[in-house]
């Protein structure tokens, strides 16, 4: 007999390890990344929790030592995409009348497993195959990925708990219903966390998935399966087909029973699939609800008052961690006249000190960027700059993929505010600076919020308090996480809550309670007494 209500688990964010020489987390890391790295992993589709090899295979492989190979995943095509729908239908008539206390629990199980046995080997996973530093794969697939699935239980147990009025002689309450039909979730390459909440936040609410991971993350992706099957998840709840796009969207998006759409990544993609849902608006049973988090311009605006030494530490983290892989990545940057002798030496300083490499040494703060494409990308977009009348490059603007696609952390100098590289998202370690007269700050607010056509995040640096509320109510919606005196990166769950507006998304906020509501459609109830 379960009549029990129970009180909220107060949620406290992850501890992030530290990994110093001798630590015992240091030792299982490098044991799991030595073991990992001479093993050999076979990837199956994985539908309605039995594995399907298709023999249709790719490569996982490392990115800062491209030609090494430690697994390789079979492809789904429209055939497992069909399959993986009516698992996904069929799981769903036990999943969402499991009471929910039973399956908070197995997510909150994950997140024990994710920080206890299974922590050095997620990190492993995407220090390999996302070639992040361990600093950044502990604070992305351990930390992130656990208190995603902690404060998700938390909200929504809050959501739950939200009941309307009943009166003397009508008894009302709200049932927090999931969506009829399924969600198509598809994740990035770039965050392991992101990967596992795409399909978690509206599992944990009682929805059933159909999950594309990156084809450069299917690793990472497929051991976060793994880690919620052991923590209990029932087969057919997530269904797992790593896929060419191409080969499974049309499918998947033009189904009738297509209820959501859980996606991260860019812009351009997202569109796209809410073109074809738009093309296909009068044959599904509901209105599916789009969710996406894309891509970013963001931005750093210094103010003369700016304390130059912060400014310049933090605007090299922001834009260089993770090779300016993260969305919320500084990518351009308006400096003061007055200040930029100081700050560049400053900047020049601190830059210089990053070591880019084999992630595998502890030491290196930068890794290789994602893949082959990529760097490509983002060399074209460098050699532009080096081209340009426009521009300078001040450090870095070296590419060499001979064993690994690494850039150096480069920065650019332009004397056009409108350069391609002010507008356009990169996404790798590339700088751009603008440098304005000091009295010409409040047309720079105006600038920097007319420039991108993206909205997800923005810092301003000032020690004037006058000016932060200025540049405050002046950069309203060119942001959705906006930062006072630090960088634009590191948004925490439960802190920051995170996410973009304009062509950054639907700013729904990833691990809070406003995604949760997304994957809910509630239900009231009313009982007449007399
Ligand atoms: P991407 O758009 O290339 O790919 C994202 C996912 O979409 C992958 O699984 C990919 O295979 C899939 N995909 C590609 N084409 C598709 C199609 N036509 N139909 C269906 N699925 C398709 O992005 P990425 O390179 O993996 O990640 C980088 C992008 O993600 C950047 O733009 C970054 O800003 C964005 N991002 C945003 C956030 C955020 O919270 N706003 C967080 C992380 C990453």
């Amino acid at each position: 007999m379960n009549n029990c209500i129970t009180k909220k688990v107060e949620f406290k964010n992850e501890k992030v390890l530290k990994y110093l020489p001798g630590s015992s987390e240091r030792l299982e890391l490098e044991s799991a990344l030595e073991e990992m790295q001479n093993s050999f992993l076979e990837i199956p589709v994985i539908i309605g929790g039995k594995e399907i090899k298709t023999g249709n295979k790719q490569k996982c492989i490392i990115p800062h030592d491209h030609k090494k190979i430690i697994g390789e995943y079979h492809l789904a095509g429209e055939k497992e995409a069909k399959m993986a729908i009516e698992a996904a239908l069929k799981a769903k008539q036990t999943w969402e009348t499991l009471p929910w206390e039973h399956r908070v629990s197995i997510f909150l199980k994950a997140a024990e497993l994710a920080t206890g046995p299974w922590r050095a080997k997620l990190n492993a996973a995407t220090m390999l195959t996302q070639s992040k530093t361990y600093k950044q794969a502990e604070i992305d697939s351990v930390c992130e990925l656990a208190d995603f699935l902690r404060y998700n239980a938390a909200c929504l147990h809050e959501i739950y708990s939200n009941q309307p009025i009943s009166t003397q002689n009508v008894i009302n309450r709200i049932e927090y219903r999931p969506l009829e039909g399924f969600i198509f979730a598809v994740s990035p390459f770039n965050f392991t966390s992101i990967a596992s909440n795409l399909p978690g936040a509206p599992a944990i609410a009682g929805n059933t998935i159909v999950w594309k991971p990156a084809s450069s993350a299917v690793y990472s992706a497929y051991l976060v399966y793994q880690l919620f099957k052991e923590a209990g998840l029932p087969d057919g709840v997530i269904n797992f087909i790593p896929a060419r796009s191409s080969d499974i969207s049309n499918t998947i998006l033009c189904n009738e029973n297509l209820s959501g759409i859980h996606f991260t990544g860019s812009t351009e993609v997202f569109q796209d699939m809410w073109k074809t849902v738009g093309e296909n608006i009068t044959n599904y049973k509901s209105f599916p609800r789009l969710v996406g988090e894309t891509g970013g311009k963001n931005y750093v605006i210094a103010h003369p008052s700016a304390d130059i030494q912060a400014l310049s530490k933090l605007l090299v983290e922001g834009a260089f961690e993770y090779q300016g892989q993260k969305c919320s990545a500084a990518s351009r940057a308006y400096i003061p006249k007055s200040i930029w002798n100081n700050c560049k030496d400053n900047l020049i300083q601190e830059v210089s000190k990053i070591k880019v490499g084999d992630v595998t040494e502890f030491t290196n703060f930068m890794g290789a960027v994602i893949d082959a494409k990529s760097f490509n990308n983002i060399k074209k977009y460098i050699e532009f700059a080096k081209n340009s009348k426009d521009a300078q490059i001040i450090f870095g603007g070296n590419c060499d993929d001979s064993k690994g696609y690494f850039i150096e952390p480069t920065i650019i100098l332009t004397s056009n505010p409108h350069f391609k590289t002010m507008k356009e998202e990169i996404f790798g370690p590339v700088l751009t600076i603008y440098l304005y007269e000091d009295e010409e700050f409040e047309e720079i607010l105006d600038l920097a919020a007319n420039t991108s056509k993206y909205g997800l995040t923005g810092s301003i640096f000032a020690e004037d308090p006058y000016v932060l509320v200025k540049a405050e109510q002046a950069l309203t919606h060119t942001a959705g996480n906006f930062y006072l005196n630090t960088r634009p990166t590191g948004a925490v769950v439960g802190q920051q809550p995170f996410g973009g507006s304009r062509l950054s998304g639907t700013n729904d906020k990833a691990g809070s309670k406003l995604n949760l509501m997304r994957w809910i459609s509630p239900r009231t109830i009313t009982e007449k007494l007399a």
